[in-house]
């Protein structure tokens, strides 16, 4: 291969644009990131970096000196791709032809329609939405947010942290519970509720109101709560408008193999836009969380670099991590596979406990709440026994 394009200028885009010169690739390396800033960590976003603890400066993905050799093309999106053909054209009116394409574009957060233009309405997926919300955050007195997944449940823990009167309106019975189950969910929402954020849950979002501003958010029940900020956190979807009708074939993300590999010879997938298929799991499955995009990242560029021949190790059962207020949660494997979940160490009252979830008995997912050293004996277990977690 001459030249390789990674399109996604992120944490999977630099991580395999890493693996493929660790991998012994010398040829040329175009990056292609839609963001005018260099690769940068998103975690921190909706914890530290909010909070005002860390500046932008250590967000930085890169290392000091590392120099992998990369043609950075920043601030210009992919806007189509002729696969046959690989070659990606940009919203710059250029193109580029590659022999090999790494498609790495992440996902982009939902939006609540109609909230266009109406200012303190925020999402967060980009340093420059975490930005705005950091900056309308310093001047409000009262937050909602709309939706209770993780940057929702972060977002609305920070937002106390620093003093607002936060609200946390979620569709279901609990925030998470779509993630960890009910049981846990309702641990884990108890959290939030003893440290003063209001939860009101089986809820539906109608409208932001204001006018030019927002100023509340009504709900089915005609309740208005009123909000100087209002943060949608409902989720995210693949970045993959640009591939329509490129011949790569999508389903809930690029649809991959269990190595990368799309329905294209010489264009992997990987990160949060890519549906791998998990053999343990029999189905594709994509992963939007730090982790997977770093652990696939060397697997894609090898099968890149092999023209698909690699031997992928087998999947790893998914894992992630979320800090809200003092506690690090952390969890592995899917919940939705169990019959039972038990608190096996420590005690929920106490913001310390470690939950084992079993399908019949054995162990599926694992759930730690400020238990660190025993979730990683547990994590090693189940990772070592990948083909059981499905
Ligand atoms: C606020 C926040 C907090 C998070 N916290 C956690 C956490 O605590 N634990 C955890 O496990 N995970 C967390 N995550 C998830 C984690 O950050 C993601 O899984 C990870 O960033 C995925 O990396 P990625 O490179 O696949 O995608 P992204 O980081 O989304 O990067 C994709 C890049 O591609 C660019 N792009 C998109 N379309 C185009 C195009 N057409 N052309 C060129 N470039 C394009 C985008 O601008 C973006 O820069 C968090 C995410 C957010 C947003």
């Amino acid at each position: 291969m001459k030249t390789v394009c990674v399109v996604g200028a992120s944490l999977a885009g630099l991580l395999t644009a890493r693996a493929l010169r660790g991998q012994g690739y010398a040829g040329r390396l175009v990056v292609i990131g839609e963001e005018t800033h260099r690769p940068y960590d998103r975690p921190p976003l909706s914890k530290d970096y909010l909070k005002g603890v860390i500046g932008e400066a250590d967000l930085a993905l890169e290392g000091d000196g590392e120099d992998p050799a990369i043609e950075w093309r920043l601030g210009v999106a992919a806007t189509g791709l002729d696969a046959a053909a690989r070659r990606i054209t940009l919203s710059d009116g250029t193109s580029i032809a590659a022999d090999g394409i790494v498609i790495a574009t992440g996902a982009a957060a939902r939006r609540l329609p109609g909230t266009e233009g109406l200012r303190g309405v925020h999402t967060l997926r980009t340093l420059d939405d975490a930005r705005a919300l950091r900056g309308d955050l310093e001047t409000a007195g009262r937050l909602v947010v709309i939706g209770g997944g993780f940057i929702g449940a972060e977002v609305a823990a920070t937002a106390r942290e620093l003093g607002l009167d936060v609200t946390l309106v979620e569709s279901g019975e609990a925030p998470l519970a779509g993630v960890v189950g009910l049981t846990m969910a309702h641990a884990l929402a108890e959290l939030h509720e003893k440290r003063g954020v209001r939860l009101i849950r089986g809820a539906y979002v109608t409208e932001v109101t204001g006018t030019g501003r927002a100023d509340g958010v009504r709900l089915a029940d005609g309740t208005h709560l009123p909000a100087d900020v209002v943060v949608v956190g409902i989720g995210a979807t693949p970045s993959t408008g640009w591939l329509e009708g490129s011949g790569v074939e999508l389903g809930d993300g690029v649809v991959c193999d269990e190595g990368g590999g799309t329905s294209v010879p010489g264009i992997v997938a990987v990160g949060d836009c890519a549906a791998w298929f998990d053999p343990a799991l029999g189905r594709h499955h994509r992963i939007e969380h730090w982790t997977g995009a770093r652990q696939r990242a060397t697997v894609a560029a090898a099968t890149l670099l092999s023209g698909g021949t690699a031997r992928p190790e087998p999947a790893r059962p998914a894992y992630f991590w979320s800090d809200q207020f003092d506690v690090k949660i952390q969890f592995i494997g899917h919940a939705r596979d169990a019959d039972t979940v038990t608190v096996e160490e420590g005690d929920p009252a106490h913001n310390s406990f470690l939950a084992v979830y079993r399908q019949g008995d054995r162990p599926v997912a694992v759930l730690g709440v400020n238990q660190v050293r025993l979730f990683t004996r547990w994590r090693r277990h189940l990772e070592t026994a990948p083909a059981q977690t499905g």
